[in-house]
């Protein structure tokens, strides 16, 4: 580990006091912060540090990792585990709610923790991962269920581990006759660049499957000239990126910000995959937006920037029920299709079918 890595990692701000030595608490007293930093893990790394302009205003860097204490009020829609992650864990540290692929937790801790996360109330320092006992486990449910096809390793952040333990699971995982593709969600490029070594991305091209790097990133001030360096380590080692972003109020929800965001990710040769409906977790009803704000965004990106830059507007459905896009919908029910100035046109109906709509058809009369 070089000196300079672990000099970053010693000024990572995990205190409220921390966070006031450093001019980055809010308004609110520190007994107040002390209570929210009580529930929930707070760290913020130098790299986002260092981007907070005004951490008393609307900075949209602090809105994501300066606690306030609007956390502390909880809405009885909220809960401790919004997508459902438990319902759909048949061994510990896999998810497994789609056919094809299941997610891999293999940590529990962040570089950073974001104020809107959804797995806020299982993530935190110390939190630990998966021992080497129950990843043997999880990687025996993966070897014998034939239908995974890919398997996403999250957490927490998977790029806690050190570039050896990740490059001993990428090579278990990669053993798996029918495992053919292995995906990555980090925030670590943006939040800590420094961590994306020569040796991490060894860890992860030292197997043959198809490895994908999914990026978290909200807002275009994170894509510093360091964060673009490290994510153009991946690229340029032949690990393609996509990027998933979370829409939060007073973030990222006007055009501006959301349009600079995908177009920052797209010069980095990085793909906008999904844009999620920030979920339903406990204490973050001040970060999330209406979902009819978050269409009326989409609409203002579709057209007006290039379609590299939009991503899947997506929610996932409280309860486990997975994700489903959330429009908007440019098919009206009149068979009209709308542009990107808003105006409708027709398209003709056709009366025969191809045999796969013909069979859903069929398939959804006979569910209902
Ligand atoms: S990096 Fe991801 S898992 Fe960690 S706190 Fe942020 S949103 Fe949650």
């Amino acid at each position: 580990m070089s000196a300079a890595y672990q000099d970053k990692a010693a000024r990572v701000l995990r205190r409220p006091a921390d966070l006031a030595a450093a001019g980055l608490a809010r308004g609110e007293s520190l007994a107040a912060l002390q209570q929210v930093a009580a529930r929930y893990a707070v760290a913020i790394t130098p790299a986002m540090a260092d981007l907070i302009d005004d951490a008393d205003g609307d900075d949209p860097i602090a809105r994501q990792f300066v606690p306030d204490a609007r956390e502390l009020e909880l809405r009885p829609e909220e809960s401790g585990d919004p997508i459902g992650d438990v319902a759909f864990s048949p061994v510990e540290g896999i998810v497994h709610r789609y056919p094809d692929r299941v997610l891999l937790k293999l940590v529990n801790s962040c570089a950073v923790y974001c104020r809107f996360c959804f797995r806020r109330e299982m993530v935190g320092p110390g939190r630990g991962g998966l021992t080497p006992k129950a990843l043997a486990a999880a990687l025996d449910y993966i070897r014998s269920h034939d239908e995974i096809w890919e398997v996403i390793l999250t957490g927490g952040d998977p790029l806690v581990l050190s570039a050896r333990r990740l490059g001993d699971v990428m090579r278990r995982l990669a053993a798996i006759e029918h495992v053919k593709v292995l995906r990555i969600h980090t925030r670590m490029p943006v939040v800590a660049p420094e961590r994306v070594s020569a040796a991490l991305i060894r860890a992860l091209k030292e197997q043959d499957k198809a490895c994908f790097v999914v990026l978290h990133a909200n807002h275009p001030r994170e894509l510093t000239r360091e964060a673009r360096a490290a994510c153009a380590r991946f690229v340029d080692a032949g690990i393609p990126m996509l990027a998933q972003s979370v829409l939060l109020r007073g973030v990222n929800d006007n055009v501006e910000s959301l349009g600079a965001l995908m177009r920052a990710l797209v010069e980095c040769r990085i793909k906008p995959y999904y844009l999620h409906h920030a979920d339903l977790a406990p204490g973050t009803g001040h970060l999330r937006t209406t979902i009819a704000e978050g269409q009326a965004l989409m609409r203002a990106l579709h057209g007006r920037y290039s379609g590299l830059c939009q991503p899947a507007y997506v929610l996932d459905i409280p309860g486990g029920h997975g994700k489903s896009p959330v429009g908007p919908n440019y098919l009206g029910a009149d068979g009209r299709v709308e542009d990107f100035n808003g105006r409708r046109h027709a398209y003709p109906p056709r009366e025969e079918s191809c045999g796969y709509a013909a069979s859903a058809k069929k398939t959804a009369v006979s569910n209902s």
